[in-house]
């Protein structure tokens, strides 16, 4: 059967690849833990859900604008103001059916054939993938656990070429937990304001899981934001992640090439969760935070576990629900039956030794490490590292 050359071009996602192999054990009666997966393990605060199920008792049960309805626009205008002091109108935001599909829409609109998108690793598996949808060319740039897992102004401009049209990052950072303050970022924005072709992607969806103070956007600084495309949605702040609902917020120009691709791919996302989502953007977050703050917990709680394994070298993470530790001193290390040769291979010993899934660092650009996340409760949490300190101290 002759399928298209685009499925040769990209991967399917690790993270996706590893949660069903982690399930497909669990069938066969294995007690798996599941370290794998990126989202909160807690319910849908209430008030949220209240408006979902007033929105179907009111009949919102018909297509919906391609951009998403404007009190939901309006609501993300509401909510950049409260949040992040921003100014945006309605016409340039564009709801989608979760920040994926924002992504989608973004690196569709600006990207094209062999055009460059520089991303610093580690970064979210779907980022390289999207880009070589497009046809772009995947510029990565290395960021380490000492320089924080944060790209440098330097390394920024080394790596801009005539090609470059987008920059796209994360922060608070899927996997490292990196955050950029402030200063950091004006730093990047100095070095944009000398290339004003680069448009860049600033994925902030886990805004909200920050641990060391106020979210900062790159969009802040006026003389870029007519280039900046902000990604947010309510998966992981409000716990929504099946409820699929992401946005932007860009220059009404961005916005409508977005919704043109929207028009003819999706259409507007779902009505229910579109009036819900009023609810979430405008509401109190005092539920958010409260996430915020179990997460806070499990934080410390995971960093004392690693701490005594030895061999492992964890930064903390100061947003986001992983840690992203170096393993990198196991390569090369066997339990007498099999090999640990690199980041895939010790996902696979730590899922068959010890029951417990995670995600290789080489799907997110960083071969030295594994993604664990701490979007568990701490019983599983506490069982799962155990379980991987018995497992790792068979390598030898
Ligand atoms: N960006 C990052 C960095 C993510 O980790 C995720 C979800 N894992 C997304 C975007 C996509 O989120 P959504 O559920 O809204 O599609």
């Amino acid at each position: 059967m002759q399928l298209s050359s685009l499925l040769e071009r990209f991967s399917e996602p690790e993270t996706l690849k590893m949660a069903k192999l982690g399930r497909e054990l669990r069938a066969q009666g294995v007690d798996v833990i599941d370290l794998s997966l990126g989202e909160p393990d807690f319910d849908t605060p209430s008030h949220i859900k209240e408006a979902a199920i007033k929105a179907i008792n009111d009949n919102w049960s018909h297509y919906t604008p391609v951009p998403g309805f404007l009190d939901v626009r309006e609501a993300a205008c509401t909510k950049l103001k409260r949040d992040n002091n921003l100014d945006y109108n309605p016409t340039e935001i564009v709801v989608s059916t979760g920040a994926k599909q924002s992504l989608a829409n973004a690196i569709l609109a600006l990207v094209d054939d062999g055009e460059e998108v520089i991303i610093p690793t580690p970064y979210w598996v779907t980022y390289s993938e999207l880009v070589k949808i497009a046809r772009g060319k995947v510029v990565e740039v290395r960021t380490s656990q000492a320089s924080g897992f944060k790209i440098t102004p330097q390394q920024l401009e080394a790596a801009i070429t005539p090609k470059t049209k987008v920059f796209l990052f994360s922060s608070p950072c899927n996997p490292s937990g990196a955050v950029y303050n402030k200063e950091e970022l004006k730093a990047l924005a100095e070095v944009f304001k000398k290339h004003p072709n680069i448009f860049i992607i600033s994925d902030e969806i886990y805004e909200f899981i920050n641990y060391v103070g106020a979210h900062e956007s790159i969009a802040q600084f006026e003389e870029l934001k007519e280039r900046i495309v902000i990604v947010n949605g309510l998966s992981k702040g409000f716990a929504m992640t099946g409820w699929r609902l992401g946005y932007t917020a860009s220059s009404a120009i961005i916005a409508k090439a977005m919704e043109k691709i929207q028009g003819q791919t999706t259409s507007g996302t779902c009505s229910i969760t579109q009036k819900a989502a009023v609810t979430a953007l405008t509401g109190d977050l005092a539920a958010t935070w409260d996430m915020t703050k179990e997460f806070t917990r499990r934080k410390k709680r995971v960093l004392e576990l690693v701490k005594e394994i030895p061999g492992i070298e964890c930064s903390e993470p100061d947003g986001a629900f992983y840690i992203f530790p170096d393993v990198s001193s196991f390569y090369g290390k066997s339990d007498g039956n099999v090999v640990v040769n690199n980041s895939a291979d010790f996902s696979m010993y730590i899922l068959n030794t010890a029951h417990v899934s995670s995600v290789m660092g080489a799907a997110f650009g960083e071969p030295d490490c594994v993604r664990f996340s701490f979007a568990n409760n701490i019983e599983n949490i506490e069982r799962g590292w155990a379980r991987i300190k018995d497992a790792l101290a068979k390598l030898k």
